[in-house]
């Protein structure tokens, strides 16, 4: 489980040379906007998060699983990051851009990178307002608009 939280964190990194090889071009972490998103395509009114499985909650993800001491703790903790991630899905997809969450967990592993990429490329280009990678289908998800 990875403890440390920031900015260019690894999964990202692969993702954002991705997408650059496939020759879009982004902003990276634009403060001015709610969630001060990892990957801003502005001619594709597209925003991409790469999502830690732990931190984020990824539902049914090995990776999301939680520590065995203290579990009330994290589940107050983390029930907080899930709220403030839809507010903020909601708030982007208010100002009209799309959301694309990209799971840390489809970027761990090499076999499935190139795959991720792909997807990921194909919905930039594509009009779909909001979708996750891998698309695990969710108890609950952020109901954005
Ligand atoms: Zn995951």
């Amino acid at each position: 489980m990875a403890l440390i939280k920031g900015a260019n964190t690894k999964p990202e990194l692969i993702l954002r040379s991705g997408l650059h090889r496939a020759g879009l071009r982004f902003r990276v972490h634009q403060a001015q906007l709610p969630g001060r998103p990892d990957i801003v395509l502005r001619r594709f009114s597209a925003i991409v998060f790469v999502h830690g499985c732990f931190w984020h909650r990824h539902r049914g993800c090995s990776n999301a699983v939680l520590p065995k001491s203290r579990r009330e703790f994290w589940q107050e903790k983390l029930a907080a990051n899930v709220t403030r991630d839809a507010a903020q899905i909601r708030a982007l997809r208010t100002m009209g851009w799309r959301v694309l969450i990209v799971w840390e967990c489809a970027l761990n592993r090499r076999v499935v990178v190139a795959q991720t990429v792909t997807k990921a490329v194909r919905w930039i280009r594509g009009t779909s307002g909001y979708a996750e990678i891998p698309s695990v289908p969710r108890i609950t998800s952020p109901k954005p608009v």
